[in-house]
């Protein structure tokens, strides 16, 4: 689950890490008044789910609070990354003297939450990574132990040369691992740390992403979900109990288990196509998680071709057919349909399928590659 920005940072100055205050509007007349509030100049933040916003136009100062509501005029209702702004930070604005990036990740390769930092920080880290990687460095953290106080000012001295400024970013990295710990998350990142002329290190953007299956036990950080922020298509499986995931292809994939889903995907990408999606309906299906499935993977308008892979055992095969047949019946597909399916009750599935038009297929390979060809032929 993603955060907004003003929720991460909350969560980082709970953790005593330097966050400028700050308040969030959803008008330009409230972003005047909170800019009145804090007086002089200010930093207009548009609140979405997805990075970049400063080079998307998203970011923007603001010298008075006439002009902070001007700027919140433009952004409120922008899209960026395909998601609309409904609210907008407003932050007294930091002069800057350099950016950082400090991040962690739970990283699989290494099996360990892994601190990142990058003196150069700021809104191009992406390209630091791909070009110059050895601009980026790492140290993987023993959760036995904890982020250790070496460990974090050899990183900090990579950032400042200044000592006293070092020992600040090391304390911020500590309160960063804790505030990560705490709150279950698999990614959090300030970008950009930044050094003002003055000296002081502050934490100017703050990204946190929470591990979903951490939520159960955190109901206050679930509370913290916004779902109007969220990809349409991705709420809609939730409350469905379906596992989902948009992808930029032409394939839709409604597969039954992760690790088949996977497979399926690998074997779209296998043959030449690309997936539309991850949908794992999970293991006992029953034909209403298909409709639903179906719903949700036809108002991709990317959608060329959708793929059924199940292979039954939990899962009942005839389950799917029925609700494949549901789903037909109350709205139209207009992209083709290839269904595989094996496994317990096949047979009647095949029966089902049959009588409603539909032809079944047993042989996975053959699938894909029908699939694929479907959709390249769209
Ligand atoms: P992102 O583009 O979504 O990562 O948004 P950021 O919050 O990181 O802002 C993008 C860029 O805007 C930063 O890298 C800074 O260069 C600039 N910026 C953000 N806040 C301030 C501020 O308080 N003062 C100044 N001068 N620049 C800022
Ligand atoms: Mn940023």
């Amino acid at each position: 689950m993603n955060l907004h920005e003003y929720q991460a940072r909350d969560i980082l100055k709970r953790h005593g890490i330097p966050v400028p205050d700050g308040e969030v509007a959803e008008s330009p007349a409230e972003a005047r008044a909170i800019a009145q509030r804090l007086g002089g100049k200010v930093v207009v933040k548009a609140q979405v789910h997805a990075g970049g916003r400063g080079k998307a136009g998203g970011v923007k100062l603001a010298a008075n609070a006439d002009a902070a509501a001007a700027q919140a005029s433009q952004i409120l209702g922008m899209t960026i990354k395909g998601l609309t702004v409904h609210k907008v930070l407003v932050t007294p604005a930091a002069d800057i003297a350099s950016e950082s990036y400090v991040g962690i990740i739970v990283d699989r390769a290494s099996q360990r939450p892994v601190l990142m930092v990058s003196a150069a920080g700021g809104i191009d880290i992406e390209e630091v990574a791909a070009t110059t990687p050895e601009r980026i460095h790492r140290v993987a953290i023993d959760p036995r132990y904890g982020l250790l106080p070496h460990q974090a000012l050899g990183l900090a001295l990579r950032l400042y040369r200044d000592v006293g400024q070092a020992r600040s970013a090391a304390g911020i990295m500590g309160n960063l691992y804790a505030a990560c710990y705490a709150v279950g998350a698999s990614l959090v990142e300030i970008n950009p740390l930044v050094a003002t002329p003055d000296g002081n290190i502050l934490a100017l953007d703050a990204k946190l992403v929470i591990d979903d299956n951490e939520l159960d036990r955190r109901p206050e950080i679930a509370a913290l979900r916004d779902a109007s922020a969220e990809a349409p298509s991705e709420v809609q499986a939730r409350q469905a109990g379906l596992t989902f995931i948009k992808l930029e292809g032409s394939v839709a994939c409604c597969v039954n288990g992760a690790g088949l889903a996977m497979a399926t995907m690998d074997l779209v990408q296998f043959y030449g196509g690309a997936p539309a999606n991850f949908l794992d309906i999970g293991g006992s299906s029953n034909p209403q998680k298909v409709v639903a499935a179906l719903r949700i993977i036809t108002a991709d308008p990317h959608v060329k071709a959708i793929l059924f892979n199940i292979f039954g055992g939990i899962t009942r095969c005839d389950d799917v057919a029925n609700g494949i047949v549901q789903a037909t019946q109350q709205f139209p597909l207009h992209v083709p349909l290839v269904i595989r399916l094996t496994g317990t009750n096949e047979a009647e599935a095949v029966r089902i399928l049959t009588a409603a038009g539909f032809p079944a297929l047993t042989d996975m390979d053959e699938a894909v590659q029908q699939a694929v060809a479907r959709a390249r032929a769209a």
